[in-house]
């Protein structure tokens, strides 16, 4: 091993993983004030995208750190599915789903290189570069946790360095070094089934540009017009063949791809691959998500299966979750048990569970090789078909699935975070997700969404509220409603998460020291 190096400035957070999550975290940190270095073992940023969808909420989390206008650019709005069930054929849009209460009502289809792009290309413009090909090595034993920090060492190929930080956040993936550096259990278990990842050229029944889903009784297949060096991505499940777990990333045979569509009843011929990969799934939550000064996000923390596209879209919501806190917490110096740093894990391991809960529903729907998934799909599927254009056309129907899959349903009611003087007040509970409404702001028409959408902390006072201090200068953005009558105070967390009401605006001050401001 190289010799180490004393370390340079301490920074407030050092991040172990740029994949999407990571970045994420990295830039929050850096929009709510704090510092930050970001380390990652890969050489490049360029790999093969896992993920190909963001949901709603998701946007909603990134939009006050400035990128979504790119992600949009990149991606599919209005994404448009051909379901292929039985003989019959299904289009499906999946554009506007009728979802009211957001600003982005439909899924995004959108590579995972893509959205890292755009979180790389946002920090660089912030001043953060990451420094690629270092990280975290095992063998360095545990990041040792002081009363004021944490010590952690990490290494390039050419140098070790211990790097002082008031925060590490393990965002290092299922394999995660952080976790087990910690020793935190990592309980779950395999899938008995894998996923078959491949970029192809395909001939036959399928419509350029999109998403081609054909249910066969054996499981799903997915065909995504999103692949890398070559037109089409397919996603397909089987059961996992022989090998160790987690060592089964190697290529897939043509005829293998082949047999994955024809099974499935998918009328195309796979006319060339350029990249294909067999991925083990795991379905595991860490007993912790934080020890002392060290936190795990994203798969780090949880691990799905891709059904319900939940793995990098729960990790970015991680990510935005606990960002600002470091950050608040590093400048207010406020450390691991306080009710703010302490906060991240009592609000988002639960929300994980539940996520866990429907991934793995969904999964075993779409790929369990048991009896009854299998008639379900095989024979059930096939008869209810014609049916489907009506259902799928339902505004309500398909809005409730957006909700549920954008996980607009998560709330932190008994966060300590979640500061409630107004008890049976209307409007949203502290702790749920703030609803998007249009309202009228000193005169101009707007909607709660676009008013929060600056990094910070937002206190909405009604229209004769008793003026509130204008903290701009701590991040605080004080907005008056002259749309909503009466004197209640909202005060809404940098995560969209409203964290306190009041009657009158008392207790205000006490919240905002309460989240470090
Ligand atoms: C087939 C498939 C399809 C999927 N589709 C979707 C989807 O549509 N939507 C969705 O939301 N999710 C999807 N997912 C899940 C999604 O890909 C993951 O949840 C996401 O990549 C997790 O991001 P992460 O940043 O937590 O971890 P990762 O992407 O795994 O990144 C972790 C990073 O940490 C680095 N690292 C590891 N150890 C160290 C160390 N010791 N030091 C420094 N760096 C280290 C790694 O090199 C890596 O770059 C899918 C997954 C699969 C398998």
């Amino acid at each position: 091993m190289s010799r180490v190096r004393m370390t340079s400035d301490p920074v407030d957070v050092l991040v172990v993983g740029a994949g999407p999550v990571g970045l994420a975290l990295a830039l929050d940190v850096v929009a709510h004030g704090g510092t930050v270095r970001i380390v990652e073992r890969r050489t490049d940023h360029r790999r093969p995208s896992r993920a190909m969808m963001v949901h709603p909420r998701t946007l909603e989390v990134l939009r006050p750190l400035g990128v979504v206008d790119a992600l949009l650019a990149r991606g599919d709005a209005s994404p448009a599915a051909d379901l292929h069930v039985g003989r019959r054929l299904v289009q499906v849009e999946l554009g506007d789903l009728g979802w009211r209460g957001t600003a982005y009502p439909h899924l995004t289809m959108i590579r995972q290189l893509d959205v890292e792009e755009v979180l790389l290309a946002e920090l660089h413009a912030r001043g953060v570069e990451v420094e690629w090909g270092t990280g975290l090595d095992p063998r360095d034993g545990v990041p040792v946790s002081g009363t004021d920090g944490v010590r952690a060492t990490v290494r390039s190929s050419s140098r070790a360095e211990q790097v002082d930080a008031r925060f590490l956040v393990g965002a290092d993936g299922t394999g995660s070094t952080v976790r087990q550096q910690l020793g935190i259990a990592w309980p779950g278990r395999y899938y008995a089934v894998e996923v078959v990842l491949a970029d192809v050229e395909l001939c036959g029944d399928v419509r350029p540009g999109r998403l081609q889903v054909a249910v066969g009784a054996e499981g799903l297949v997915f065909v995504f017009a999103l692949g890398e060096g070559a037109p089409w991505r397919i996603l397909a499940t089987r059961p996992r063949r022989a090998g160790t777990p987690g060592l089964g990333e190697e290529p897939v045979p043509t005829e293998q791809l082949q047999e994955l569509l024809d099974r499935a009843g998918l009328d195309a011929v796979v006319s060339r691959v350029a990249w294909s990969s067999r991925i083990p799934l795991q379905h595991r939550l860490a007993q912790r998500f934080s020890a002392g000064r060290v936190f795990l996000v994203g798969d780090a923390a949880h691990s799905h299966s891709p059904a319900a596209a939940q793995g990098m879209n729960s990790g970015i919501q991680d990510a935005t979750n606990l960002g600002w806190k470091l950050a608040h917490a590093a400048a207010a110096d406020l450390g691991p048990d306080s009710p703010l740093v302490e906060s991240y894990q009592l609000e988002r391991r639960p929300v994980a569970r539940q996520v866990l809960a429907l991934t793995d529903t969904v999964f075993t729907g779409e790929a369990s090789p048991a009896l009854l998934p299998r008639l379900v799909r095989g024979r059930l599927l096939p008869l209810v078909a014609p049916l489907m254009p009506w259902a799928t056309s339902r505004r309500p129907l398909m809005s409730t699935v957006l909700w549920i899959l954008s996980q607009g349903w998560v709330r932190y009611r008994s966060s300590p975070l979640s500061v409630d003087r107004d008890p049976g007040g209307s409007g949203p509970h502290p702790g749920d997700r703030l609803p998007e409404t249009r309202v009228v702001c000193d005169g101009r028409p707007t909607s709660l969404h676009e008013l929060t959408a600056q990094p910070g902390v937002h206190v909405l006072v009604s229209r004769e509220a008793a003026p509130q201090p204008a903290r701009v200068a701590r991040n605080t953005m004080v907005h008056r409603l002259s749309s909503r009558p009466g004197t209640a105070v909202t005060a809404v967390r940098p995560d969209g998460q409203v964290g306190f009401r009041s009657p009158t605006g008392a207790g205000l001050e006490n919240w905002l020291s309460l989240v470090g401001k």
